[in-house]
Parts: structure tokens; sequence; C-alpha cells
């Protein structure tokens, strides 16, 4: 199992970076105008195009498009974001074409996947977004835990399109299965156009959209669109904490779109050093804002301390 997370890279124990200080100025002071607007993916009929040319590897039981394999192909994409190219992806701000680290899978990500196997959380029927989803693991598990449907957000439209919705196709289509995965495999064999059904379940991308901006912009998205949702039983959040000042967007964010008596999993390290945020300063920001109430749920000590935290409304069951 440690060996198979070895595969991922999960995190060498790296922390999402902010920018160089005159950046994040240029960022502070167009923050309010340069905040990145959301986008609803559509799902391609032609898995074909989804799947295509990805090489794939494996980690746990679950296919991951290889990572480093975009970070080199993609240097930009339609919408202009140009996020991938080396010279820009550590850099952080909320300013459009900057990468917000969704092309790693975090450590917490694995942390928070033991954590459902250890309490038995239960997805069944259950509506769930994975917020921040980068690969978008957290939601593929929900997924092939029955859940009714399962969102995805990250930030860079390009996440989701080469990464997070060939993800979803490799893990749950059956297509995805029947090409098969494993390290350094080439996705070569094209899949068929997706089937209205699949055999024996119902067509798993029909249960999932897929979203990217800025979370702010994303929650409005949702809750004007003219595909109303209702709100999410389950949130998932794996290393979003890291940056202070998006603390007040996701705190509206997470009010905005949990169901009255749904809960948050969010996973975390307890400090980002170097960046400012973690555990105790947004449980601090919970508090002061007085609609949410926290419970740490576990806590890893290997390696930077990690925690996860349930977080629930004040005055829910
Ligand atoms: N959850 C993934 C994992 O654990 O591997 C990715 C974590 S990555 C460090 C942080 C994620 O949060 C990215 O997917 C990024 O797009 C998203 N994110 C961070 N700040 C954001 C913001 N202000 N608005 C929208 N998305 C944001």
């Amino acid at each position: 199992r440690e060996k198979s997370r070895e595969t991922a890279d999960p995190a060498a124990d790296s922390s999402p970076k902010l920018a160089p200080a005159e950046h994040r100025d240029e960022a502070a002071s167009k923050k309010n105008l340069c905040v990145k607007a959301a986008k609803e993916h559509s799902i391609p009929e032609d898995l074909n195009k989804v799947l295509e040319n990805k090489v794939m590897e494996t980690v746990l039981d679950l296919s991951h498009v290889k990572l480093s394999v975009v970070e080199m192909t993609c240097s930009g994409d339609a919408d202009g974001e140009g996020i991938i190219s080396k010279s820009i992806s550590s850099h952080s701000d909320l300013i459009p074409g900057v990468y917000e680290g969704g092309l790693k899978i975090w450590e917490c990500t694995f942390d928070l996947m033991d954590y459902f196997s250890e309490a038995a959380i239960e997805f069944t029927n259950k509506s769930v977004l994975d917020l921040g989803c980068g690969a978008g693991l957290l939601g593929i598990v929900a997924l092939r835990g029955e859940a009714a449907r399962v969102h995805f957000q990250d930030y860079n439209s390009t996440v989701i399109d080469e990464i997070t919705l060939p993800n979803v196709v490799a893990n749950c289509t059956s297509e995805g299965r029947r090409m098969g995965s494993g390290k350094d495999r080439k996705a070569s064999k094209p899949p068929s156009k997706r089937p209205r059904k699949a055999e024996g379940s119902p067509d798993v991308l029909n249960r999932c959209r897929f979203f990217s901006g800025e979370w702010s912009q994303v929650s409005q998205l949702l809750l004007n669109s003219n595909k109303p949702c209702s709100k999410y039983d389950i949130i998932l959040t794996s290393e979003t904490i890291y940056n202070p000042d998006y603390y007040s967007a996701l705190h509206e964010t997470l009010a905005q779109l949990l169901d009255r008596n749904g809960r948050v999993y969010l996973a975390s390290k307890v400090h980002y050093f170097g960046v400012g945020g973690g555990i105790p300063l947004f449980e601090n920001f919970i508090e002061e804002k007085n609609v949410f109430r926290t419970r740490m749920v576990k806590t890893i000590d290997q390696g930077l301390q990690r925690c996860i935290m349930e977080i629930a409304f004040k005055n829910s069951c």
C-alpha cells in the first residue's frame, strides 16, 4: 500500500506555494476584479476524446492520468490559462491563468480515503461535492460508493479536462475499465462512444458534473444555473486551506452549498509552512463566523502533521 502511494508521488511534503511577493501584491490588488469565472464542463459523447493519448498510472486500486506527462504536454488551454508550464506551476494567486495545485495528488487525499474506510463513511444515494478536486480521487471513491451524484470542482479548467474527467472515465466507466490501466500504460485502445447505460448499472457519467473556476463563482453558478441542484450531503475537500486569503470564499461556499444536515470532510496539513494557512487558523476563522461546528476526527503524525476535520452546521442534527 505504501509502495503504491510512492508510485503516485503524493507529496514530497512540499506545500502549495505562494507566488513571489511582487506577484502576490499584484494579485491582491487585482483580487476583486480578476477572480476566475466559473464554467461547467460538458462531458464529450465520444469518450475516445477523453482518454485519447493519456498515459495512466495506478495508485491503490485507482487509475489516474500520469500527471508529469500532462505537465509536460500542456502549455495552455483554449481559454488562455497557460497554466502548466514549469515556470508558473508553483505560483498560486487568484489571477486568471494561474495554477492552483490540482496537478498533483496531495497526500491528504490519501488520508481522507483511509478515513472513509476506517469510519465507514456511507456515500450510497448521497449528493457529493469534491471541492478543489485536482485528480478527483475522492469523488471517484464516492461514485464507486454509489453516491447519487458527484460534482467535481477545480480552479483550473485544464485540470478538469485533462485530469479529473479522464480519471472518472478511467475508473468508473466500462470503457475505462476495458482499456485497463497500470503503471505507465498508454490508453491506446479507443473506447467506444459513451453508452447511455453501462451494462448492469446506470451510466455513471450521468451522475457527474464538472466545474472550474474560483469558489465564489462556482457556487453562484451552481445556485443560479438553469439546472439548479439541491445542496450537498457531503463535501470533500483536501489540501484547500493553505492560503488564508481564500478562507472567506471557502467558508461562504461551504455555507451556501452544504445541506442543513450535511457534513464536510476536510483533510489538511496542520501547518503550511511558508504559506501561512493550516488547521488552527481555519478553525479560528470558522469559530469567529459562528456558522459551523467542527470536530477533529483523525490526526496523522507521520511526516508533517495532518488532520481530518468534520464540519457541520451549528444547528444540524
Ligand atoms: N484536492 C486535491 C488533492 O488533495 O490532491 C488538490 C489539492 S490542490 C493543493 C488545491 C485545490 O484547491 C486545487 O484543486 C485548486 O484548484 C483548488 N483551489 C484552491 N484555491 C481555490 C480557490 N480560491 N478557488 C477555487 N479553487 C481553489
